[in-house]
């Protein structure tokens, strides 16, 4: 009788399976456009079933992996060794200043003028609002600050716009700005002056 489960079970999972080839050219119609070459993939955070939406640590992890693979180093998980990325529950009027892009999180001088320490704020119900490639936009601008200390860009196109979280923006409007971001050559790159420098 256990026998006869056992592979009972084993055929419906063949089946399961088969049905799934079957089904794998509508998965690919609702993939419109073809992803243009990251040395990371970004389907983990873009996932809603696989993603933790309540870790933001997993972007730092992915940003770290990315500039490593990407332009070889350096590697940001050990110049940083104090990371503070969390989510804020007040809201955007209650925090003076200096959140970006739109009002979702911001970065402060703590972290971007402080070479081993990153200070991320995230306004939880700002964030939880947008989709998961802005949130993955919103992280890569706010790394910018503090990593890279990027100033604004004033191209809608960049990360480091200030608002440049549309609900349209696609993964390779993504993977083209973040290559930017990395080469440091976006238009109007200016960078964040801390004392002492
Ligand atoms: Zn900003």
């Amino acid at each position: 009788m256990k026998r006869f489960i056992l592979s009972s079970l084993f055929i419906s999972l063949i089946v399961t399976a088969c049905s799934k080839d079957a089904e794998t050219p509508t998965v690919e119609i609702v993939d419109e456009f073809e992803q243009i070459y990251s040395c990371v993939s970004y389907d983990d955070l873009l996932d809603p079933k696989n993603t933790n939406q309540d870790d933001l640590m997993q972007y730092w992890t992915k940003f770290v992996e990315d500039v490593k693979c990407s332009r070889g180093g350096p590697d940001y998980s050990e110049r940083n060794p104090s990371l503070n990325i969390f989510f804020e529950y007040r809201s955007a009027a209650q925090i003076s200043a200096g959140v970006t892009p739109d009002h979702i999180a911001y970065s402060t001088f703590s972290g971007y003028c402080n070479d081993n320490r990153v200070n991320v704020g995230v306004l939880y119900n700002e964030w939880t609002e947008k989709n998961l490639l802005q949130r993955l936009w919103i992280m890569y601008h706010e790394f910018g600050h503090d990593v890279y200390k990027y100033e604004h860009s004033t191209n809608p196109a960049d990360i480091m716009y200030p608002s440049s979280t549309r609900s349209d923006i696609n993964v390779n409007d993504f993977i083209e700005a973040k290559d930017r971001l990395f080469k440091r050559s976006f238009t109007g790159i200016k960078y964040i002056s801390c004392p002492g420098e």
